[in-house]
């Protein structure tokens, strides 16, 4: 069994054939958990596990881009939604009453996104404040339901570590992990699991995933597409959770170990912080 721990085959680019593809991942025993970036893609998640006996999960957040701010213009992606208006905060009654469900399985992706930032120092303190108040909300959320917490960091390492220093634990992993080596250990440190994906076969300045993944034990780390984006460079066009594959077979390769042994661990590892 192999389980793609971030997918969202909740968005809108899947609307045709979603049916097809999550049909052919759990042929091939492979596992998914789609995950939310607001309300109606947390939703989506949610009604689209609920199709499936078993195999198919749904994460639930508001991921820090979607949250409406004046202090900046953040463009939605046409990939994830058709026209949709942003949040304007975070309905924590709504989120908690989605997560009712069975087939819910984690908060997220949830985080601080650095990467479209407003230009002036004040307005830019404020746009940090306004992200880390959500980020603290849905980690109360997340320990409420005792759920763990996927997390989404762009450009935001060292605020995220000094949030989660600050208050108590929850249990999660760092999607998509692109940090250094240092910022890996703190991670680590607090217990968390780190995710990889497609964007370790990019070259990113400033950093070495060959040795971000040599540096993380095989206990600690999950895979996943974060398709429709990612996809790897053996495969074309839209990712979709089938290719996790060579997410695994990259990781065996430098850590000198076989692509089943990657396979065993990581889904031992989902099924132990999922709960699945
Ligand atoms: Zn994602």
């Amino acid at each position: 069994m192999i389980i793609d721990t971030h997918a969202h085959l909740n968005f809108n680019v899947f609307k045709d054939d979603v049916d097809q593809v999550i049909r052919r991942s759990l042929d091939k025993g492979l596992w998914i958990i789609n995950v939310g970036s607001q309300y109606s893609t947390s939703k989506r998640a949610v009604e689209i596990a609920e199709n499936y006996d078993k195999g198919v999960y749904a994460a639930i957040g508001l991921h820090p881009i979607n949250l409406e701010t004046d202090l900046v213009k953040i463009k939605v992606d046409p990939k994830e939604i058709q026209f949709q208006p942003k949040e304007k905060d975070f309905d924590y009654k709504k989120y908690k009453e989605l997560a009712q469900s069975p087939k819910v399985v984690a908060i997220g992706e949830i985080g601080l996104d650095y990467y479209w930032k407003p230009k002036t120092k004040a307005r830019l303190n404020l746009f940090k404040e306004k992200q880390k108040e959500l980020l603290l909300k849905q980690l109360e959320m997340a320990r409420e339901l005792n759920l763990p917490v996927i997390f989404h960091s762009r450009m935001a390492h060292k605020d995220l570590a000094e949030v989660l220093k600050s208050q108590t634990q929850n249990e999660g992993v760092m999607h998509s992990f692109v940090g250094t080596p240092e910022q890996l250990q703190e991670y680590l440190k607090m217990g968390f699991y780190i995710g990889f994906n497609g964007i370790i076969f990019k070259t990113i300045q400033g950093i070495d995933f060959k040795e971000n993944i040599k540096n993380a034990p095989l206990e600690k780390i999950l895979i996943e597409t974060d398709c429709p984006y990612l996809t790897p460079p053996q495969m074309e066009g839209r990712n979709e959770p089938l290719y996790v594959k060579y997410v695994a077979q990259r990781i065996a390769e430098i850590k000198s170990i076989s692509y089943e042994k990657v396979i065993e661990a990581t889904s031992q590892n989902a099924k132990d912080l999922f709960g699945i």
